[in-house]
């Protein structure tokens, strides 16, 4: 299995003014990877700059801290001529490793920009580093940069940072770090492209519970009362007969909590969120938690809190 971890650089329009197209406000310049083999060791590097084509002038914070030279970027690759090597180069089926989410996001829109096959049909099980790293240091709510958990962890930094390659990388080289055990349950979800159908929806399984990424919907509402993610099901028994314990409400319209409790294996929290992708579809990422009595007694007292919070407004 490959590993591959890349980083991207790219250009957006100067200040102030509104981006000429729409579809890409960030048109990638700079693409930096490093493979790492089954023992997530280094066996080989890739640095490409692409010539930029839709914003040509480089926004000068951007040619700051990349430092680039005057004409640098002219010498580049076509963005199309750049992802086909890069993609030939990563090999078949590789597992994409990022820090934080964005850079497999706006890898995914360049290519559709330019007409490029998807990478996925549906969503992409990847790494991202960044969150792994919060797990590992306890708490995964946090986004750290790239070079605090690099002087955390005490690593050498033996190339400059901030150019596509160098942050590659050093994310490899935190990524080294990860326990497997975190890297196994802690996998993460890019959701360019949603599941087209309900036999697509990814399910997660944790020993805390179970996840779902619902497909997308048009329509919010139509997701808020979709059975099919609304219904709390007991995923021990795969039963229905979970009795509700508490009924789904909201306290800021874009998480929903509820609870359930089936006979045999006691209280289920549900929580959901719901996000928009890309393209604008709604979907939800649904958890299912077992917990004890006392979280559930205290869901009942946040669903209090909000309903007084709804009938005083
Ligand atoms: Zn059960």
């Amino acid at each position: 299995m490959n590993y591959i971890v890349f980083d991207l650089e790219w250009n957006q329009p100067q200040d102030g003014k509104h981006s000429a197209e729409r579809e890409l406000a960030f048109e990638i310049i700079e693409i930096g990877a490093v493979k790492l083999n089954d023992d997530l060791k280094l066996v080989s590097k890739y640095q490409q700059l692409i010539r930029p084509q839709v914003y040509k002038e480089i926004n000068w914070r951007i040619r700051k801290m990349l430092a680039l030279k005057p004409g640098e970027l002219s010498g580049g690759k076509s963005f199309l001529h750049a992802a086909k090597d890069f993609f030939k180069w990563c090999g078949e089926d590789p597992v994409w490793c990022t820090w934080g989410t964005q850079d497999l996001t706006e890898l995914q829109r360049n290519m559709a920009y330019y007409g490029m096959e998807p990478l996925s049909a549906g969503p992409i099980r990847y790494m991202n580093v960044q969150k792994m790293y919060g797990v590992l240091c306890g708490n995964d709510t946090q986004s750290k940069a790239l070079e605090t958990a690099v002087d955390e962890l005490q690593l050498r930094k033996d190339v400059p940072f901030h150019r596509a390659y160098s942050d590659a990388y050093y994310t490899a080289k935190v990524l080294a770090k990860i326990p497997e055990e975190i890297r196994n349950e802690h996998a993460a979800y890019d959701v360019f492209h949603l599941p087209e159908s309900r036999r697509q929806e990814i399910h997660i399984e944790s020993p805390e519970g179970e996840g779902l990424i619902t497909r997308g919907y048009a329509d919010r509402e139509k997701l808020l009362k979709d059975p099919h993610v609304m219904t709390i099901q007991c995923g021990k028994c795969g039963g229905v007969t979970v009795k509700t314990a508490v009924r789904w409400f909201t306290p800021n319209n874009r998480i929903f909590y509820a609870a359930g409790i089936c006979k045999e294996h006691g209280c289920i929290a549900a929580k959901l969120r719901v996000r928009k992708n890309e393209q604008d579809l709604f979907y939800g990422e649904r958890k299912y938690n077992y917990v004890d009595e006392a979280a559930l007694e205290e869901l009942k007292q946040q669903r209090r809190e909000a309903s007084k919070k709804q009938k005083s407004k």
